[in-house]
C-alpha cells in the first residue's frame, strides 16, 4: 500500500487529530535503517519524502480551517527530503514561517541523523516548541551494536551535551524509546541503560520489554522464544527502569508547580468530564477546572497556573479566573 502511494496526496497524508486546532502531518514514510528488532522497513518500505511545497500548501489549508498546532511525522524525520535535495531544517523554517502556526513539533529523529542545524532551529524558529523525541533504545554499546542502531552511547550523549549547552535545555521536554531485555543483555548492560536515563533525565520514556518480530534479523539470530527465567529478569529490569523514569518525570513535573503555562485545550478530561484537559508546549497533559466566568473551548490557548504534579500529568487552575 505504501510502496504504491507515490503521489502522497494531502488527503492521504494528513489527518487532523486531538482537536480542531492540532494536526499530525506526515512528511515522509518508510525507513532505510534496518534496526535488527524492527519490522517497519519491511512493511513500510524505504524512505520517501513529500516535497516541502506540498507540505506547506497542506498546512496553509489547515491553518485556514483553524489548525494552529502541527506535528510533522516520519519514521526517521531527521532524514526528511534528502532524495529531493531538501532537508528537515528547511522544512521546519518554512512551516515555522506560516502565519497562524503557534506550535510546531516533529517526530521521530534517529540520533545518527540528528544534525547541529536541527538544534539551531530550536533557537531560531519561534513556533518550534521545546519538545524532542530522541529514541536511544539502549545505553550499552554492546546492545546498540546488536540492535544495528548505528551510533554509540557516546555519540548519543554528544547530542545530549550539545542540547544541554543551549538556552532552551531547561525548558526542553525530552522523551525517548527504550527496549529492555534485548537478547544478550547482561546486568552491566542494564546498568548502562539505567545510567543513561540518570544522565539525560527524560521527561518520559516509551519503554518495552523486547519482543521478537518475525522477519527481522533479531528474530533470525535469536529465535522466537524467550527463556522463562530470563523473561522474569527482564520484567524486573523493566520495572526498575519504569519506576526510575516515573520518579524523574515526577521531579521534573514538580518543578512546574507555581508556574503559569500556556495550554492548548484538547477537550474534557478523560477521567473527569467536569474538568478540561490540554497540553503544554512540551506536550505535558494538564487537567483544570472549567471556568464559571470564561468560555473555554477545545482548540483555545489558555494560561493555567500549575498547582499539582503527578508523574504522568499536571493539575492547574485557569490564570486570572
Ligand atoms: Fe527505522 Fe526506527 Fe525501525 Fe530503526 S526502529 S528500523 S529507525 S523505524
Amino acid at each position: 500500500e505504501f510502496l504504491e502511494d507515490i503521489s502522497y496526496s494531502s488527503t492521504l497524508m494528513t489527518r487532523a487529530a486531538v482537536s480542531k486546532a492540532h494536526a499530525y502531518v506526515t512528511a515522509m514514510k518508510g525507513c532505510n535503517n534496518y534496526c535488527s528488532y524492527c519490522i517497519v522497513p519491511y512493511v513500510r518500505g524505504p524512505e520517501r519524502s513529500r516535497t516541502i511545497l506540498e507540505i506547506k500548501n497542506d498546512v496553509e489549508n489547515m491553518v485556514n480551517n483553524g489548525v494552529s498546532s502541527v506535528m510533522l511525522l516520519g519514521q526517521n524525520i531527521a532524514r526528511f527530503g534528502l532524495e529531493n535535495h531538501e532537508h528537515l531544517p528547511l522544512l521546519l523554517r518554512t512551516i515555522g514561517k506560516i502565519k497562524g502556526i503557534k506550535r510546531l513539533t516533529f517526530m521521530t529523529s534517529h540520533p545518527r541523523d540528528f544534525s547541529d542545524d536541527i538544534i539551531t532551529c530550536f533557537e531560531e524558529i519561534e513556533a518550534l516548541v521545546p519538545m524532542l523525541h530522541l529514541p536511544a533504545q539502549h545505553g550499552s554499546n554492546k546492545i546498540l551494536k546488536a540492535m544495528n542502531r548505528g551510533y554509540t552511547r557516546e555519540d548519543y550523549l554528544e547530542i545530549i551535551n550539545k542540547l544541554k549547552a543551549t538556552s532552551f535545555w531547561n525548558d526542553l521536554a525530552i522523551t525517548t524509546d527504550m527496549i529492555v531485555g534485548f537478547p544478550g543483555e547482561e546486568e552491566q548492560d542494564f546498568e548502562d541503560l539505567i545510567s543513561l536515563l540518570e544522565e539525560v533525565r527524560y521527561d518520559n520514556s516509551y519503554s518495552f520489554i523486547y519482543s521478537p518480530r518475525p522477519g527481522t534479523k533479531a528474530y533470525k539470530d535469536y529465535g522466537s522464544k524467550i527463556n522463562k527465567e530470563l523473561r522474569e529478569i527482564y520484567v524486573k529490569r523493566h520495572m526498575k527502569y519504569h519506576d526510575l523514569q516515573n520518579e524523574i518525570a515526577f521531579e521534573k513535573n514538580k518543578n512546574l508547580i507555581g508556574k503559569v503555562v500556556e495550554i492548548l485545550v484538547e477537550g474534557p478530561s478523560v477521567k473527569d468530564p467536569n474538568k478540561l484537559s490540554g497540553r503544554t508546549v512540551g506536550g505535558k497533559v494538564v487537567n483544570f477546572e472549567r471556568s464559571q466566568k470564561q468560555t473555554v473551548e477545545t482548540g483555545n490557548y489558555v494560561m493555567v497556573n500549575i498547582t499539582k504534579a503527578h508523574p504522568t500529568h499536571l493539575k492547574g487552575e485557569l490564570f486570572n479566573d
